[in-house]
């Protein structure tokens, strides 16, 4: 489908709401969330879209009945997590999007009913708690940047090919925890764990000394699939509700010693953090890009023919405590080398079902020059290097109550579609 199908992506569209110019949540946008006014309880914790500085809450719209031509049960709204809404299908996810864009448009119904009556539809964001948006059954973590792979390999494998083997045949990936991937804003406590320093004969046991971010984006599946069945790469993307930044933290000497033969394990899982809005893959439709050409030839059940990667710059601040912030990495979605569409017909080739709330991550994503790489193992390339922040302090890892922001956006000269922030804070071992 194309960008113009949708009415909602409509670049002159204008909404009564104000929105700055230089906000990632215009009309075009309305990415979904999960958030509780201050006052509540996560028990009270229901669905609402972003636009702008503010947060519709889709169940009071219901309640006002500005919802009634959406012929579902909008019990959905009231949830605390977005599965039941994802798992009415993408026909509903679309109409919700087209309908709030004609909610939020001047002139609206709800425009006239917001100045008749105070209702309290609409509330500003710095008033609402955020939470984690699905509920995460299985979580998959590829590594797909051929930029990122060949930088770790020739670190971690310096006498070897920087690329294995597999690596332009197989969308590697690994299966991660669920359990912890957490929202936007939660703090982070240092891991502990085995580490094997150089210079050491036998393992230690000790607080990661090399803690790391992985700048990435995660999918989040918006179709399950029935055991033994596998999804096409034509059908693919109709599997995927919508996107999220990603920042999968990383203990580089807990992982090093770990890794072989079966690969991460407690070096990943103890956080991922995600940003609080998905934006629907609906909404970034006029941002698509072609992907890298792959050489050589992918398998047949993996070859494509339509574009299938997006247009996304990614930025990493690091902000050690109570000083400003210095963007360390600029990057962008666009440089992987493997897309989501392949990434989703590999992970269930064999059959392998998935699940409304799953989430898969992209990997690391690095470009080609050293402002793009997106983590400090790269950065730093190994701690061989220094990175001077703007108050002059160096760092070649993450530091205790460092701070670490990652932004996403799509940028044309009509109309800028962005994901917001994950923000995580380090603090020192338990
Ligand atoms: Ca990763």
């Amino acid at each position: 489908m194309s960008a113009h199908t949708f009415k909602a992506n409509n670049p002159a569209l204008k909404s009564f709401v104000e929105v700055k110019k230089d906000s990632d949540f215009p009309i075009q946008n309305l990415p979904f969330g999960i958030f509780s006014t201050s006052s509540d309880s996560t028990q009270d914790a229901r669905v609402g879209v972003r636009i702008g500085a503010f947060v519709v809450d889709l169940a009071e719209l219901s309640e006002l009945n500005l919802l009634n031509d959406l012929d579902f049960d909008h019990s959905v709204f009231y949830e605390n997590v977005l599965n039941p809404f994802i798992e009415l299908g993408q026909t509903n996810w679309r109409a919700t999007r087209e309908k709030v864009s004609e909610l939020l448009q001047i002139g609206s119904d709800l425009e006239k009913q917001l100045k008749d009556k105070n209702d309290k539809v609409l509330f500003p964001i710095e008033e609402v708690t955020m939470h984690m948006p699905v509920q995460v059954g299985d979580y998959t973590d590829f590594y797909s940047s051929i930029e990122h792979a060949t930088n770790v390999g020739k670190m971690f494998r310096p006498d070897g090919d920087a690329l294995l083997p597999n690596w332009k045949h197989i969308p590697v990936g690994y299966h991660g925890r669920a359990s912890s991937i957490v929202v936007s804003g939660t703090d982070i406590h240092r891991p502990k764990g085995q580490i094997k320093p150089n210079d050491a004969d036998s393992p230690i046991f000790s607080p990661c000394r090399l803690l790391d971010f992985e700048l990435e984006m995660a999918f989040i599946v918006g179709k399950s699939t029935s055991l033994g069945d596998s999804v096409s790469i034509e059908e693919a993307e109709n599997h995927i509700f919508g996107m999220v930044v990603f920042n999968d933290w990383s203990a580089r000497d807990i992982q090093k010693w770990e890794y072989v033969p079966l690969g991460p394990f407690l070096g990943k899982s103890f956080a991922s953090s995600i940003s609080p809005w998905v934006v629907m893959l609906d909404a970034l439709e006029p941002f698509r890009v072609a992907s890298p050409e792959q050489d050589p030839k992918v398998l047949d059940y993996l070859k494509y023919t339509k574009k299938h990667n997006f247009n996304i710059n990614l930025e990493v601040d690091l902000i050690p405590q109570n000083e400003e912030a210095t963007t360390i990495s600029k990057s962008n979605f666009k440089y992987l080398y493997w897309n989501m569409a392949q990434q989703l017909t590999h992970h269930t080739v064999n059959g392998c079902n998935i699940n409304v709330g799953d989430m898969c991550a992209s990997g690391t994503i690095s470009g080609k020059d050293e402002n793009s790489y997106g983590s400090m193992l790269e950065l730093s390339w190994g701690g061989k290097k220094t990175l001077t922040l703007k108050n002059g302090e160096e760092r070649k890892f993450i530091q205790d109550n460092d701070t670490i922001v990652m932004r996403g956006f799509c940028q044309n000269e009509n109309v800028r579609i962005g994901f917001g922030e994950v923000s995580g804070k380090i603090l020192p071992a338990k």
